[in-house]
């Protein structure tokens, strides 16, 4: 029987019909994918092609080599260079396309992938997120830092080599803004984070848990938009994903890598995205919201 279900952050209300879900083997891609060479000569990311990129800003060095690059977007609507100024024209107001957007090369090896590689690569990536957030956080300017990861032709991604995006903004998607003022309005009305609520509550009822550590729990949430719709989130209340400390990198390194290993392995490699649920910079350490990132099949959102 089908439900209607309310996510009690946002108040949104998804459908949820259990007997539409597909098998697992239904999220698997038409065709099976292709094996991918460790190196391809035409790639710009891969070992041996740094040339074919801008200038890194950040590298983490690994085995005598790179092990993760972080170089600008030459391919996004955003520039670093332009002023933020806000034009208005009569009754419209616009912003130039100021902000940053960066990728992370996630390994010099074009055939990996998060949840093939080792614990500590995937540390390593996540340890370049955390460096690139508190740089990017300096700038006055940037209201809002961003990461995702897109994985597939399904989720938008136009390059097979593995790599997760960095997009810094002063403006906040209006998503964001309500899912952040309907966390704002909870706090008022029970003293308390509702993230941190359902993180509770989840752990009580063990049913839709994935995974859980000592510093982050994974679960399926109970409103899930999409087909294994996972949030990873701390159990220490941060608003923002820079609050994260390195210390407990090591520890969503861990539980990042097993989540997308149960996707590659339990369904054969689905395309997904992930995403951060971040509150803007100058709301570090409010009460009211709490960081989390959040996994999705493209397909059912
Ligand atoms: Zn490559
Ligand atoms: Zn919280």
């Amino acid at each position: 029987v089908s439900e209607f279900r309310q996510n009690p952050a946002t108040k949104e209300w998804v459908i949820v019909a259990p007997e539409r879900a597909k098998r697992p083997d239904q999220f698997a891609r038409a065709g099976e994918r292709k094996p991918k060479p460790a190196f391809d000569k035409d790639c710009p990311f891969c070992r041996g092609n740094e040339a074919k990129t801008p200038p890194e800003v950040y590298r983490i060095d690994r085995d005598g080599d790179w092990g993760v690059r972080v170089v600008p977007n030459k391919f996004a609507a955003l520039h670093p260079t332009q002023e933020p100024e806000r034009v208005r024209e009569n009754l419209y107001l616009k912003v130039q396309g100021f902000g940053v957007a960066e990728v992370v090369i996630e390994t010099p090896e074009h055939h990996q992938t998060l949840a093939t590689m080792a614990v500590p690569a995937v540390r390593d990536v996540l340890m370049a997120y955390l460096q690139r957030y508190h740089e990017l956080a300096k700038d006055d300017r940037l209201d809002l830092i961003t990461i995702f990861r897109n994985h597939g032709e399904r989720a938008g991604t136009s390059l097979e080599h593995p790599h997760s995006q960095i997009i810094a903004t002063p403006i906040v998607p209006i998503n964001l803004r309500h899912q952040i003022e309907r966390a704002q309005r909870y706090s008022d009305d029970h003293g308390l984070c509702v993230y941190c609520t359902i993180l509770l509550q989840e752990q009580s009822l063990e049913a839709r848990i994935v995974v859980e550590s000592r510093h982050f729990i994974a679960f399926e949430p109970h409103a899930s938009r999409s087909p294994f719709e996972t949030w990873i989130m701390p159990h220490r209340h941060a608003s923002v994903f820079g609050q994260i400390t390195p210390h407990e990198i090591d520890d969503l390194a861990l539980v990042l890598r097993m989540v997308l290993a149960k996707l590659y392995y339990g369904i054969k490699d689905p395309d997904y995205n992930y995403v951060t649920h971040s509150a803007p910079v100058d709301e570090e350490g409010v009460e009211y919201f709490h960081n989390f990132t959040e996994a999705h099949n493209p397909g059912g959102l």
